[in-house]
């Protein structure tokens, strides 16, 4: 019996606080050393990491078993994100597993499936989405990355770009035109692009912080196979629905865990500073606990509807916008309660915690523009959960 088979047969029989216990003992006998300084040891170290998980049947907690997942229920999903969070353990690679998997899952054919799931489980392969062009953002049915097909293939020109972990990616899931752009959102379709095809161009792009997160890609005649489409030709507008909200929700589980953890080593750093008991910091602290607290139940609720009807549903949109402003709101206090030392970098050695709460806080300026902006997630929410008028600016739906 393998690991992973032997992992799946304890998950059927224990109950939720035996799968913690043996989940936490994983966690602890198994992490992988100290994170290497080095970008490309960086890389190996996380990929070896994710290959660990998967091998002994500790991976995907929401994917089917046939696919290398755990399929566990909602409450041990949950726990696997506390437990995961709390060993600060590395996050897998580039941006597949909650966006193009669940995709995937739905709507690719038994090959596909075979083909991309357990190496993106694995991080055996790096996945970046190629939706945003210049001009396409917001309005991403305005793109204009065209595919044209020849026989079993399709040609594709154009540029995408802030493609997330584009200088590292091996794969592209890309929306490309293949109707007219009168057409719209009734002309798009999801394609799968290998990275190192001929005619691929990536150039990493540089964030404020100094690193390069994002790249911008440029497709020329790219020539991809037609069985590396997901869908049907001009039917790729319903995946990206799906794939856009389990964006949202997948970050609402995932950042709910991980802010709880983060809160906690806030409290801790207050506490230090000797300021934990001054009114207005206390202040700060309690409300910042009742909203990561609001997440938590968010993002529940979000796992509930994916359980009941397949999708998350505008309370994601809901829930993207609350953690955003909270991240935001979270680190521009910590840099304040630090002081001068607050906007110390994170290369020096004078810097607290390794400069990390001056990172989070420059990071965090783009987390109410990636994977749709504010005012747009205030639209949906607006549409669909509130029942008020369509925006008579867009085009009818
Ligand atoms: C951290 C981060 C990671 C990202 N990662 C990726 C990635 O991996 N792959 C990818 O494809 N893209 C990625 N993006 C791109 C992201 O999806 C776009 O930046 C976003 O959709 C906004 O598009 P835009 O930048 O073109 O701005 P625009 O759409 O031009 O918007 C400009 C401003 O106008 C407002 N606006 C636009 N339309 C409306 C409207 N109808 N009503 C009200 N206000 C409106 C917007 O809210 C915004 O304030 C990432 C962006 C960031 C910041």
């Amino acid at each position: 019996m393998t690991a992973a088979t032997q992992t799946q047969h304890a998950l059927d029989a224990e109950t939720d606080e035996e799968f913690r216990a043996r989940l936490r003992a994983f966690l602890a006998g198994n992490a992988p050393g100290p994170r290497p300084k080095d970008p490309r040891e960086k890389i190996a170290w996380t990929k070896a990491w994710h290959a660990t998980l998967v091998d002994n049947g500790y991976a995907g907690p929401s994917w089917p078993r046939e696919y290398g997942g755990m399929d566990l229920p909602f409450s041990r999903q949950v726990i696997y994100q506390e437990e995961i969070a709390r060993a600060k353990v590395p996050g897998p690679l580039g941006t597949g597993l909650g966006i193009v998997a669940p995709t995937i899952i739905r709507y690719g054919t038994p090959e596909q499936k075979e083909r991309w799931l357990r190496p993106m489980l694995r991080g055996d392969l790096v996945w970046c989405q190629g939706y945003s062009e210049p001009e396409a953002g917001s309005d991403l049915p305005a793109l204009r990355t065209t595919a044209r097909r020849e026989g079993e293939e399709y040609v594709v020109n154009g540029q995408k770009v802030w493609c997330s972990s584009g200088a590292i990616a091996d794969v592209f899931f890309t929306l490309v035109r293949t109707g007219t752009q009168e057409a719209r959102q009734k002309g798009i379709t999801y394609l799968i692009i290998d990275r190192h095809a001929p005619g691929v161009t990536v150039r990493p792009l540089k964030d404020l912080a100094g690193g390069s997160v994002f790249a911008e890609v440029f497709f020329d005649d790219v020539r991809v196979p037609v069985r590396d489409r997901i869908g049907e030709e001009d039917g790729g507008w319903p995946l990206v629905r799906t794939s856009l909200g389990h964006e949202r929700a997948a970050g609402a589980m995932n950042q709910a865990a991980s802010y709880r953890r983060i809160l906690t080593e806030l409290v801790d750093l207050a506490r230090e500073r000797g300021i934990a008991t001054d009114p207005l910091v206390r202040e700060r602290l309690t409300d910042f606990e009742i909203r990561v607290r609001l997440i938590r139940y968010n993002a529940e609720r979000i796992i509930s509807g994916i359980l009941t009807k397949g999708e998350p549903g505008p309370t994601s949109s809901v829930s993207r916008l609350m953690i955003t402003a909270f991240e935001q709101d979270l680190h521009e206090f910590a840099v304040d309660m630090l002081g001068p030392d607050g906007i110390v970098t994170k290369g020096s050695d004078q810097a607290v915690q390794r400069g990390r709460w001056l990172q989070g806080f420059l990071m965090t300026r783009a987390s109410t523009i990636g994977a749709g902006t504010a005012e747009i997630q205030r639209n949906t929410i607006a549409e669909q959960v509130l029942r008020l008028p369509f925006d008579p600016a867009m085009p009818p739906r």
